[in-house]
């Protein structure tokens, strides 16, 4: 059991805020509660918001040192708590012990390395005659808003280039998993001046409260398409500055050059993952049909192989979904492919004496393209692999799609591996390899995937305002006589 105390209180202008209501938060493998997290009401929120506004314009103008030194901080908090905060995380996703680690390392890694990113001003004309400079200020009060698969790491890649830019930040975790930025948050409180990192939880009205409200300056959103178009309506209002990182429906092209056994592996994690739960998880798998029915076979076979079960059992190697609402999603793509008799080559039943929400791995041979499974995004363990011949129609198939998040290409002969992936709209084409992410590698989506990105100073950009100052150094009116001035 984690040492962390089971009481959660939000962090609001660097305090323990009265908790004035809760909700029950549900371990997944086991349907039990495990604790009770904080209900925000509009007041506190309100405070949250007030507290970060006076603080703003003083952190704003504090040196780049002090907001990369506040980074290290968390950083450290996070590493001086590692296995605390990876039992936590297990407990309240569900995903393995070390998927849960590799989420704490993966955060700490995003503190340090943003804390070493600036923004110079650019000077763009610097003549006898003018000056002209542009440069970056930050906007003042961020709201993050985050899902619930990487609650962690999601969280932190919102408050390392906020904080580091000198905006103040209050964060609105999943109401599925608000355990570990609430923790994050109380060990951090010594880190920042009060108000520069808030917490708030509960359902999703508060995110609503927050796209709506005057006193935030910049949404910075994670989480599905449909929700991503509402905050973009309540953020209009405002016309508040908006990065959205939403849904995808990734796929993978894998040429005829494979090894259908030494790929099998490779293409399974891609997929499944976080349990499929994951917005770049290989969701549509494009096999050329010269190996189509071997790389089936072998996934099959690896499949077998993988153990599914409680996240804390060190020998899980996939947890169970992380709610009940995707649970009951996933299990009606599954009675789609029942309804429309599309084979399962792997999985498709599910034991409903099971305790937790878990769906079995499961494998679709070959449905059409227009089938809502390979259409649509599931955000779970069901996966359509479909057969390809022809390189303009599987280049076609995999942008014929409203997402354009991530894409991969697999193969031996590069040049086709290149060419291929040069002309996949998407944010991410991987070749060769998948979820490879860097704090300095620019991420986002295109088309209905999102708007802006986040990592790299393209995302750092996306906290400031730019200034541009044009100085004339030729005056070109008159100076007044300050004789007998006194
Ligand atoms: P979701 O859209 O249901 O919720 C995301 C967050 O928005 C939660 O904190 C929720 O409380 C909040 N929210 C809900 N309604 C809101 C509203 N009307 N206004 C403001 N906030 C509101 O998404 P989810 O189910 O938590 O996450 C899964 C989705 O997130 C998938 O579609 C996945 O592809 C996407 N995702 C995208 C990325 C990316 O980087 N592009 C990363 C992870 C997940």
């Amino acid at each position: 059991m984690t040492q962390f105390s089971r009481e959660f209180t939000m962090t609001i202008a660097g305090q323990s805020a009265p908790v004035e209501a809760t909700y029950p938060i549900h371990n997944p493998a086991t349907c039990e509660i495990i604790a009770w997290a904080p209900r925000a009401n509009e007041r506190q929120l309100n405070q949250a918001i007030a507290a970060a506004r006076s603080t703003c314009s003083t952190w704003g103008r504090s040196p780049l040192e002090q907001r990369s030194a506040a980074l290290h901080d968390i950083a450290d908090v996070l590493a001086q708590n590692i296995a605390d905060f990876a039992e936590l995380l297990t407990l309240e996703q569900g995903k393995p012990r070390y998927a849960a680690e590799a989420e704490i390392l993966a955060s700490i890694t995003w503190c340090r390395e943003i804390a070493k990113q600036s923004l110079p001003q650019e000077l763009v004309v610097d003549t006898a005659e003018r000056r002209v400079v542009t440069h970056f200020s930050p906007l003042g009060v961020v709201g993050a808003i985050v899902p619930w698969n990487f609650p962690m790491s999601l969280a932190i890649w919102k408050i390392a280039p906020a904080v580091m830019t000198g905006n103040c930040i209050v964060v609105k975790p999943s109401p599925f998993t608000p355990l570990c930025a609430l923790k994050l948050a109380d060990l951090c409180r010594e880190c920042l001046p009060p108000g520069v990192f808030s917490v708030v939880t509960g359902g999703d009205e508060l995110g609503k409260w927050m796209t709506l409200h005057p006193g935030i300056d910049k949404i910075a959103f994670t989480g599905s398409t449909e929700t991503g178009k509402d905050v973009m309506r309540s953020a209009a209002g405002t016309l508040k500055r908006l990065t959205l990182e939403l849904g995808g429906n990734d796929p993978a092209i894998v040429l005829p050059d494979v090894d259908p056994r030494a790929i099998a592996p490779q293409l399974f994690w891609a997929a499944f993952r976080n349990n499929a739960q994951y917005c770049n998880a290989t969701k549509r798998l494009y096999v050329h049909e010269q190996i189509y029915d071997e790389v089936l076979r072998e996934l099959v076979d690896y499949t077998l192989t993988v153990k599914v079960g409680d996240g804390a059992d060190p020998d899980t190697q996939l947890g169970p979904l992380q709610n009940e609402p995707q649970y009951r999603k996933v299990i009606q793509y599954i009675d789609d492919c029942i309804r429309n008799g599309y084979r399962f080559a792997v999985g498709g039943t599910i034991d409903r004496r099971r305790r937790g929400w878990f769906i079995p791995v499961t494998l679709v041979d070959n449905p059409p393209e227009t089938s809502r499974i390979v259409a649509e995004e599931p955000f779970g363990p069901i996966l359509p692999v479909l057969k390809w011949s022809d390189e303009e129609d599987v280049i076609a198939r995999a942008n014929d799609s409203p997402f354009g998040l991530g894409a991969s290409v697999w193969g031996h002969d590069l040049a086709a591996v290149q060419r291929i992936g040069a002309r996949l709209d998407a944010g991410t084409v991987w070749l060769n390899e998948v979820h490879q992410y860097s704090p300095h590698q620019a991420f986002g989506g295109h088309k209905q995937s999102g708007i802006g990105c986040e990592n790299s100073l393209h995302g750092l950009m996306e906290y400031t305002n730019w200034t541009t100052i044009t100085l004339n150094r030729k005056v070109a009116f008159g100076r007044r006589s300050t004789d007998g001035i006194a």
